[in-house]
């Protein structure tokens, strides 16, 4: 089960992507998946390359669109694991509207957000979870506007997993990936990925300071979306574990009447290349 491939990552060295890419390697291989029955699906950003550097089948897409795009991979074929990942403005800006109803949706995709709270690719802009007052080329005052508490809007979407964790902290990131992947639903996993080139404010040594480590907190009941709620808000949304899950509610998979399990193209149905043509050619 060898989920590595060849391709050297040309992320800058440091960045908190590298250790995303190790857990959800490990992750994979620890759930006893093959290559051949994962789909890792990206977006774009620093992160979006990570489709590109695990050796399974990918998909880069285009900025925003990584959710509709894994969607689509898991209806086909609903035999594969489907993994999406992006950064916090290619899922919380121009996506934020995908990231919504697919949460509301809940089909079976984990979707790990690499969130260094800036965009990076583009070397350095205020994102949607930059914090108020975040000075950039874009922001050169200050950012004046409120940051997005992703964790709050997944759980007022009426998300099924929740959680949220720290690329320095492989041991709990590896974990959590492996949960999201048996969690038969939809799985949002928000992940603290330093930017170490661009974000000089939100670095290790600040996220090690601010991060509130669910563990401290033994009693804590993962299944209470009221008290989810408020410890994300107690903590300012910088909590780490699993924060919320729901296993009762089924999965979109499970709910849509008709859906046959097996692949569209192992179904019978498919259509012949020359019907396909005669299709084509009514539409010419
Ligand atoms: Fe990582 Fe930032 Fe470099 Fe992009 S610019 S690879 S996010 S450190």
């Amino acid at each position: 089960k060898e989920f590595r491939n060849n391709v050297k990552p040309n992320w800058c060295p440091g960045c908190g992507d590298f250790s995303i890419q190790a857990a959800i390697q490990r992750a994979a291989a620890n759930v006893g998946l093959e290559p051949e029955g994962l789909a890792v699906i990206s977006g774009i950003g620093c992160s979006g390359r990570i489709s590109g550097y695990i050796n399974a089948y990918g998909f880069h897409g285009i900025h925003g669109r990584v959710l509709p795009i894994a969607q689509g991979v898991k209806l086909a074929n609903r035999e594969l694991t489907v993994i999406a990942s992006g950064g916090d403005g290619d899922g919380f800006a121009i996506g934020m509207g995908h990231t919504v109803h697919a949460i509301r949706r809940n089909l079976n995709v984990t979707y790990i957000v690499m969130d260094n709270q800036i965009y990076g690719l583009t070397k350095g802009q205020t994102s949607p979870r930059s914090a108020e007052g975040f000075k950039t080329k874009s922001t050169p005052e200050g950012s004046i506007e409120t940051t997005l508490s992703p964790l709050e809007i997944a759980l007022a979407a009426g998300a099924t997993f929740v959680a949220q964790s720290f690329s320095s902290d492989l041991k709990q990131l590896t974990s959590l990936i492996e949960q999201g992947i048996k969690h038969e639903g939809f799985s949002l996993i928000n992940v603290f990925s330093p930017c170490v080139t661009f974000n000089k404010i939100n670095t290790y040594d600040w996220f090690k300071e601010n991060i509130v480590n669910l563990e401290q907190f033994p009693d804590y009941d993962p299944t209470n979306r009221v008290v989810a709620m408020n410890k994300i808000m107690e903590t300012n949304g910088m909590l780490t574990g699993l924060i919320y899950q729901n296993t009762t509610r089924k999965s979109y998979e499970d709910l849509i009447t008709g859906f046959k399990p097996e692949a569209l193209a192992k179904q019978d149905h498919m259509i012949t290349p020359d019907e396909f043509q005669k299709l084509v050619a009514e539409f010419k």
